[in-house]
């Protein structure tokens, strides 16, 4: 077996294709292998420390190197490594973990189903909503309403929920019956405009579609909180009001995407309390385990899980894994960190202001036209020049520039065409953030000699 860097590496382009990645070019360039974690930092093979301003992919909330978490995985696989909950079966984990998730969520919520990731959690969405509409007698309430540039996973379902149009044009997505309106995104798309009055008329999109389509066949309207993998799109504050207006008025079940914004990356246990928001649905995964197994779910309202429960008859979905014992004993011993460590007020009152400020001192960079966030995640928009605003003609070019500077200078930060985007775990520190920042800046100025 492979162990040194240039045989792994070989291997890799020889055996591995990649998620989300052009295999060919990688094949030629050799990928990054990570072979060590503690805290907020990576060590990767040829020993370099990265601060980890992404948390890997948004979920290692608690960090990186809990012994807690391998204390719960190792007695569960030692009692229990695996049962189902299907056929009237579950196992003690997976009913602790359905009480601690929902004890957490907002007071609608007293039920969760089980999945094994975000994606089988938004297409365990699509089959709840037609379901409960179905058997409320309107089986043509069947269109979920989403919006462009969202993500919500990469199931066919997922994907087509999404709005992401290069995902779209691969696999003959999206499937029928799920339409998409703008998103409340301003710097990209309404910088003319008041912010204020621009999020109530990219809302009222959504009253529209449903007139046009009909309110007998509108089912549900699906969002994030606040859109990650699109850019970290903060909504401006008239926007989420007129939306819960909207839902209310029309009967429009509200599905919240919490899969980044659940457990306390917006220093509320979910997006839907920063919010002020009252979905019927909540999907979650990621921050629900940190990361540490594969866990998914949805959580869902009394007026539905009662629905369903008193109409009777099998509810026909599920997965293998749904409630698996070691990813639920995993999950519970991570929410009793964030609970008992106080962490979710912590990036309310503490870690999320004192990043928010550090984070938008960029904000006279030559390079960037707008910094944002909320929490432990932020946003700046990469600029050809800041008066009169430019974009780079080759935004993804721009984005990716900095993004590998930033590696160099020890830092992992993401690119979403020329926005850069940050999101590191809860446990970051105030000395951590400092760092973060100052190598945020540093690659900023290499990159400006590059770019500008
Ligand atoms: C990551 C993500 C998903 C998909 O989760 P997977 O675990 O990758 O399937 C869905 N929705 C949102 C908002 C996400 O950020």
């Amino acid at each position: 077996m492979a162990t040194a860097l240039s045989d792994l590496q070989r291997a890799d382009a020889a055996h591995h294709l990649h998620p989300f990645t052009d295999n060919g070019d990688l094949a030629k360039r050799g990928t990054r292998i990570i072979t060590h974690a503690e805290g907020v930092y990576l060590t990767d093979i040829e020993g370099r420390r990265l601060l980890d301003g992404m948390a890997g992919l948004w979920c290692v909330n608690v960090g990186y190197g809990r012994q807690e978490l391998i204390d719960a995985a190792t007695r569960q696989m030692t009692e229990l490594p695996y049962y189902n909950s299907f056929f009237q079966c579950t196992t003690p984990a997976t009913i602790q973990l359905a009480e601690l998730v929902t004890s957490l969520a907002p007071e609608q919520f007293n039920h969760v189903f089980f999945t094994g990731s975000g994606s089988e959690s938004n297409d365990t969405v699509v089959r709840l909503v037609r379901h409960y509409w179905a058997t409320n007698g309107e089986p043509d309430k069947n269109i979920i309403i989403s919006r462009l540039n969202a993500y919500h996973g990469s199931t066919m379902a997922g994907a087509s929920l999404g709005g992401m149009k290069p995902m779209h044009a691969q696999g003959g997505l999206p499937i029928p019956n799920i339409v998409h309106i703008d998103q409340p995104y301003w710097f990209g798309e309404g910088r003319d405009e008041d912010p204020e009055a621009f999020g109530l008329r990219i809302a009222r999109q959504l009253e529209e579609k449903i007139k046009e389509l009909g309110v007998n066949r509108v089912a549900a309207f699906i969002a994030e909180p606040l859109q990650g993998a699109g850019g970290v799109i903060v909504p401006p504050a008239s926007y989420w009001p007129e939306i819960q207006r909207i839902c209310d008025e029309y009967d429009i079940l509200l599905v919240a995407d919490e899969v980044i914004t659940g457990f306390g990356r917006l220093g509320e246990w979910f997006g839907s309390d920063h919010y002020n928001i009252r979905p019927d649905l909540m999907s979650i995964a990621k921050g629900l385990s940190s990361g540490y197994l594969p866990i998914g779910g949805v959580i869902v309202a009394d007026r539905i899980a009662n629905a369903l429960k008193s109409a009777g008859g099998d509810f026909n979905h599920g997965y293998t894994y749904s409630g698996h014992p070691v990813c639920a004993a995993v999950a519970t011993a991570n929410l009793k960190i964030l609970r008992d460590e106080g962490l979710v007020d912590r990036v309310r009152d503490d870690v999320g202001p004192y990043l928010q400020a550090g984070w938008n001192s960029l904000s006279d960079h030559p390079l960037v036209g707008e910094t944002r966030g909320v929490g432990l995640v932020g946003a700046l928009e990469l600029v050809a020049s800041r008066d009169p605003v430019e974009q780079f003609e080759d935004l993804g070019a721009a984005g990716t520039i900095v993004r590998d500077l930033a590696i160099d200078h020890g830092l992992v930060m993401r690119a979403v065409g020329s926005t850069i985007i940050i999101s590191p775990p809860l446990v970051i520190s105030r000395s951590e953030i400092d760092e973060l920042v100052e190598k945020a800046r540093r690659t900023l100025d290499a990159a400006a000699k590059k770019l500008l």
